[in-house]
């Protein structure tokens, strides 16, 4: 444990690996597990994750590019990588080179990955999106026709997977469109199928279809959110319990910590920060914190978050900037320099989450959470 200079993340590995325990048992035994590990692990470190990750028996990592399947790589993963990001063709080589399953979603790169495999003597692995209502990334059925012609001709191309990914199922408590996809997935299966093209795994759910409903696991679900101990929403986890579900199956693994670097006193009517955003009524004690929005402290907390410091609330004061957030301690007894300011995490009786920041911010955990910069360094602990 070095380097807690200034800023620094913590991740736990017991409450990861009893979160993933939790969602598995959810699971089953016939559904495998798949970890999304994009966006740097969501934000707890790509690095970090994979190796606590190592630490349990899932079959599969998550990632979105071909860089983040690299660190993955370097990181000692020797298990399966399925890529969710799109393939360019520039990608095909490192998709045998670090030994990728991307996930096709339009049919020409299918082809170019067919005639790769051709030129080369290679098989390779792939994975089918189907489009069932996201409008994203899925293939029509008129796309999978295609597709199932360019199998046809390459035999090179395994199809290990089939897959879709749910619009709405986070954002309401209603689950009737997710229904309706799932209803208009298993009608494409069922189209590949008669086509003769029988996939090994069918994956459809996140979090949120892992921690409701039991007709979206198939064979492998994808959780992302819930591995790292957040709920996907407020709805997820009233539908949840309404439903049921038993409490507290997961807890958050992510600590972000900064340090009191300079304690200093400003008379009454003088302003904090940049832009004069904040004007003090009284004798006010303020905290610097080495610590900004290039950090992942979120530019809107400016005058409106609050840190932690010896179990108390210090409230932001001011604009925070790139690296410096000015605190007000002027009511939290002996606060001495150097001292631990906790940004996500809890101290004493008091807890800040990324919900409590995606709340200040109008936003969602995973966005907080993706918006911490990898270059605050990681722990785990
Ligand atoms: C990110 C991602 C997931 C994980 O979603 P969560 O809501 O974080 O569980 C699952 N599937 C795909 C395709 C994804 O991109």
């Amino acid at each position: 444990m070095n380097n807690k200079t200034t800023n620094w993340i913590e991740v736990s590995r017991s409450a990861v690996l009893s979160n993933l325990d939790n969602l598995s048992q959810l699971a089953g035994r016939k559904t495998k597990i798949a970890v999304a590990v994009k966006a740097d692990g969501y934000g707890h470190g790509l690095r970090e994750m994979t190796a606590i990750l190592s630490d349990s028996d899932i079959p599969y990592l998550a990632v979105h590019s071909t860089i983040e399947a690299e660190m993955v790589r370097m990181s000692g993963w020797d298990r399966k990588i399925m890529m969710v990001g799109p393939v360019l063709p520039e990608d095909i080589d490192s998709i045998f080179r670090l030994d990728l399953e991307p996930i096709i979603t339009e049919p020409s790169i299918l082809a170019q990955l067919g005639k790769f495999c051709r030129k080369s003597s290679i098989n390779t692995r792939i994975h089918l999106k189907t489009e069932t209502g996201t409008n994203r990334q899925g293939m029509t059925e008129a796309e999978l026709k295609k597709v199932i012609t360019i199998l046809k001709k390459y035999p090179e191309l395994t199809v290990q997977g089939v897959s879709t990914h749910f619009a709405n199922i986070e954002d309401t408590t209603d689950h009737s469109y997710a229904k309706t996809q799932l209803k208009r997935f298993k009608q494409l299966v069922g189209i590949l199928k008669k086509a003769g093209v029988k996939p090994r795994l069918r994956h459809t759910a996140c979090s949120a279809a892992l921690l409701l409903f039991k007709e979206t696991y198939f064979d492998l679900a994808r959780p992302g959110i819930s591995v790292y101990g957040y709920w996907p929403s407020t709805e997820t986890y009233v539908s949840y319990r309404l439903g049921g579900g038993k409490n507290s199956i997961l807890t958050p693994a992510l600590s972000l910590y900064s340090r009191i670097t300079q304690i200093k006193t400003i008379e009454a009517d003088n302003f904090i920060g940049y832009g004069c955003t904040y004007r003090t009524t009284s004798r006010t004690k303020i905290a610097i914190l080495p610590i900004g929005y290039s950090d992942g402290l979120d530019r809107r907390l400016s005058n409106l978050g609050y840190v932690l410091i010896n179990g108390r609330r210090a409230p932001i004061r001011g604009r925070i900037c790139m690296n410096l957030t000015m605190v007000d301690i002027t009511d939290i007894p002996r606060v001495k320099l150097y001292d631990k300011a906790t940004i996500i995490g809890i101290d004493g009786k008091e807890t800040i989450s990324a919900d409590t920041h995606a709340s200040w911010c109008q936003s969602i955990n995973y966005d907080i959470l993706a918006g911490l910069s990898p270059l605050v360094p990681r722990f785990i602990v």
